[in-house]
């Protein structure tokens, strides 16, 4: 059995009967687990002149193969009588097939999945409806986490590990006063019932400088500096108070390279997951910093509007970036926008839970 999402849409009315009727066809032949999204109404895409949509997403589990659910779906665009007409012009009934587990298809006819569901609100919305947690849900994580150490004050350091092997492991609030960081992250783990298949998540890398409210731990040390890197350095380090001040803040890079016990935790958790590609999540400098395009690099820069970048514009000696390099992990820094919270979250949530359940 596979779960199978469908896309439903007219701009004809009667618009709402002929959604029910799409709904009624298509449940008298699958019926397991069936699910349906709310309405919405949309603004027509492609060609502006004409009547607005009305779209909604149903999911159920099917024993039908991709070419079995795809003849479905184009008998019952034909039993209700859709015309023949140009592309993105108006229709009597639409039906997509989005997914079909997780089957990918690549032919003339039929690409899964949906090539195009993430840039288009009127699919991804009701999508979202039914492929996450109810809302009403979404006030605790969804299982337990596992602790990967201690920090220097005895706090738990905490993360979601991956159902399967972790390819992405994604970690925020390693600088204790970039708490938007977690949060974003947090919401978005929420989303989910069960682990993901492949994405580990650290919600805070730093849980003593969060309680605190400083970059660095408990003992002034910037982790992001102290990471057992060739090039660490003993040498003060240099942050700024806030986005337009110089770089005059002064902090430690620790006594040794390695040498907090955030730090150890880190290295020692990214050693046993193993991951290819590392997203560490900071603030508010608005880009992505990362050696190398990549499927992510490339999602994260259009979600957020910002740059790509590969460099930072200063030495980093010590960081997790460098570290990774020099350990063959592919390192993202998203830097997020000088957003509140919950606008970042209202903003980016629903799309990178998107991301991390259907695309790694
Ligand atoms: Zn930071």
């Amino acid at each position: 059995m596979k779960q199978v999402f469908i896309s439903l849409g007219t701009n004809i009315e009667p618009r709402e009967e002929r959604l029910a009727e799409a709904r009624h066809l298509l449940k008298a032949e699958e019926d397991c687990s069936w699910q349906e999204s709310k309405i919405y109404e949309t603004e027509p895409w492609g060609v502006k002149e004409q009547a607005d949509f009305l779209n909604q997403v149903v999911g159920f589990m099917s024993k039908k193969t991709p070419h079995e659910l795809l003849k479905l779906c184009k008998d019952i665009e034909e039993k209700m009588g859709r015309q023949k007409r140009e592309k993105w012009k108006e229709r009597e009934i639409d039906l997509d097939l989005l997914y079909c587990g997780d089957c990918i298809v690549n032919e003339e006819n039929l690409t899964l999945p949906h090539p195009r569901i993430a840039q288009r609100e009127f699919v991804l919305r009701p999508l979202c409806d039914i492929m996450f947690r109810p809302a009403s849900q979404r006030g605790l994580l969804p299982f337990n986490l596992g602790q990967f150490g201690t920090s220097t004050l005895g706090a738990p350091l905490l993360y979601a590990p991956s159902k399967n092997k972790c390819k992405l492991l994604a970690i925020a609030g390693i600088h204790g006063e970039e708490p938007e960081s977690t949060f974003l992250l947090s919401r978005t783990l929420r989303h989910f019932a069960e682990p993901l298949q492949n994405v580990a998540f650290i919600l805070c890398a730093n849980p003593d400088g969060t309680a605190l409210g400083t970059r660095g731990n408990a003992n002034g040390v910037d982790l992001n500096r102290n990471f057992p890197t060739a090039n660490w350095s003993a040498e003060i380090t240099l942050s700024k108070a806030s986005l337009e001040s110089e770089r005059i803040t002064e902090l430690s890079p620790g006594s040794c390279a390695g040498g907090e016990a955030e730090t150890k935790a880190l290295v020692e958790i990214i050693r046993k997951l193993e991951p290819k590609e590392i997203l560490s999540i900071h603030s508010p400098l608005a880009c992505v910093d990362a050696p190398k395009r990549t499927p992510l690099t490339n999602f994260l820069v259009n979600l957020s509007e910002t740059e790509y970048k590969t460099d930072i514009g200063y030495p980093t000696p010590g960081s997790l970036g460098t570290w990774c390099k020099e350990n063959l992990i592919h390192c993202v820094t998203w830097e997020l926008p000088r957003l509140a919270p919950e606008i970042l979250a209202q903003k980016f949530a629903e799309k990178l839970a998107f991301y991390f359940s259907k695309t790694v």
